[in-house]
């Protein structure tokens, strides 16, 4: 069942019971009155009666000292007579509760005559047919005698009201019922309006509109519900977009990979079955062995790096309080003897925190591309200097340089500028990528800034360093 319907039922239920109860009591509340005044009265005229009686028969002369049955109903009939306008009925009985005189349509009901008793009024209220009757009885001392009078006063007018009451309230109830449940309907669908764009939005999330969002339309509890609902779609459809972009760089990166190693291998391959088939002189023999050699070696430092690059996405850093000095010396070190390039080394003394074998594969891979990118003889320049969020490593170089729009497509794993120049020193399109990873690792980035013809300068920052004191 919708949810506005049960809204409209449950209000109509409460308006029901609601009015029915209320209903029940107003009128049977009425009825109580009208019957309590009923009683009053009844019980006045039962006493009024008695009184006449006693006085008629004090006042009828007789020649008995006992007061005769016949003058009994002589007054009976009197005192019947006298009340006719009222439609009163009455009873009298004897001492052994015999009827002396009855009106006519009184009945035969004694159950009350058997329980009058001296002093004590009685009554009770009979339903001999389908009229209503008020009965009373008392005790009369008349000369020697002690008899029992009795009235019936017809409440069936009462009785009709409290039906009429009923019925009223009924019909009332039912016009009610249906002009509220009209009213509900429009209330019940407007209260539940936002649920219902709320289940739009997501339906047509499900079927993988996500930029879907619900109308907000109020703001109480409901409103706040959509805005929170809205904002759990933009973080879905952030997360989702984020996911998607993540699966097309895996599924360019396995791309890019197969085609990576298919050359090289496939080169090998042919190699090794010239080798193997044919008898070759001593120069061809050593050339194919030598290019068997080189591509090896090239997968090699594929592999390598590309578990570097797997590992390094993996783990989390074990960083360390470390002098910049051990690392320009390794540079030194590994580059000093370079007769080609002369390695220009300047930097202030400062302190680091990070992984020093990670950072220097990071100079190492850009070093190496600035020695690469330069032609012989021109110089490559690592300075490091203390920046106000960080200590700075630059690495220039007057080499080829690169484009704008290469710029930024050269940190992607297996993108290369130039692929035969960079397969020739065994370059995979990886060295880059992996410094990308080890600097976010770090909480930095890798900036560059190059002009094609004029060189390039790579830059980043390894925050949370210090000057040496
Ligand atoms: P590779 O292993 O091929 O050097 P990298 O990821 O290190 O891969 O570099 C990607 C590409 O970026 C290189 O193929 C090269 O063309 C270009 N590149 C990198 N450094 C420089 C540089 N200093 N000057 C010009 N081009 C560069």
């Amino acid at each position: 069942m919708k949810f506005s319907y049960k809204i409209l039922l449950c209000c109509m239920i409460t308006v029901a019971v609601a009015f029915g109860i209320g209903g029940y009591v107003f009128v049977n509340d009425v009825f109580q009155a009208s019957l309590k005044r009923e009683t009053g009265q009844a019980m006045d005229e039962s006493s009024i009666l008695q009184f006449a009686f006693e006085t008629a028969a004090l006042n009828i002369p007789s020649k008995y000292d006992m007061l005769q049955n016949s003058v009994i109903e002589e007054i009976g009939a009197n005192l019947e007579k006298s009340g006719q306008v009222t439609g009163r009925l009455l009873r009298i009985s004897d001492e052994n509760r015999q009827v002396l005189y009855a009106s006519q349509g009184f009945g035969e009901d004694t159950r009350l005559l058997e329980q009058i008793q001296e002093g004590i009024r009685a009554y009770q209220i009979i339903h001999p047919d389908e009229r209503y009757y008020i009965q009373t009885g008392s005790q009369i001392k008349a000369l020697d005698r002690i008899l029992y009078l009795e009235t019936l006063r017809d409440v069936s007018g009462v009785y009709g009201e409290r039906a009429r009451g009923f019925a009223v309230y009924r019909n009332l109830t039912l016009l009610l019922l249906v002009l509220s449940s009209i009213f509900l309907f429009f209330i019940s669908s407007w209260l539940t309006r936002p649920i219902r764009l709320l289940t739009q939005a997501a339906r047509q999330m499900t079927e993988g509109d996500y930029s879907c969002r619900a109308e907000q339309i109020s703001s109480d509890e409901m409103g706040q519900l959509t805005c929170d609902f809205n904002h759990m779609a933009s973080v879905l459809e952030e997360n989702i977009r984020k996911l998607e972009n993540e699966v097309r760089a895996r599924e360019d990166f396995i791309a890019a990979f197969s085609h990576e190693l298919k050359t090289p291998l496939t080169a090998v391959i042919g190699y090794a079955d010239l080798l193997r088939t044919r008898k070759l002189d001593e120069e061809k023999h050593f050339l194919s062995a030598n290019y068997i050699y080189t591509e090896g070696k090239r997968l090699e430092a594929m592999s390598l790096r590309l578990l570097d690059i797997i590992v390094t996405k993996r783990c989390s850093i074990d960083a360390q309080d470390t002098q910049v000095e051990v690392l320009f010396s390794y540079l030194k070190e590994m580059y000093g003897e370079n007769q080609e390039h002369p390695l220009k080394i300047s930097f202030e003394p400062g302190q680091i925190r990070g992984e020093v074998n990670l950072l220097k594969s990071v100079l190492l891979n850009l070093v190496d591309n600035a020695f690469k990118a330069s032609e012989e003889g021109s110089p490559v320049e690592v300075t490091g200097a203390v920046k106000e969020h960080g200590y700075e490593f630059s690495v220039r170089d007057y080499g080829v340089g690169i484009s704008q729009s290469e710029c930024k497509k050269i940190t992607e794993a297996f993108y290369m500028v130039d692929k035969s120049r960079s397969r020739s020193h065994n370059g995979a399109g990886l060295g880059l990528a992996l410094c990308v990873e080890i600097l976010k690792l770090h909480g930095s980035q890798l900036e560059i800034e190059s002009a094609l013809g004029q060189g390039s300068c790579f830059h980043f920052q390894i925050p949370g360093s210090w000057l040496q004191s």
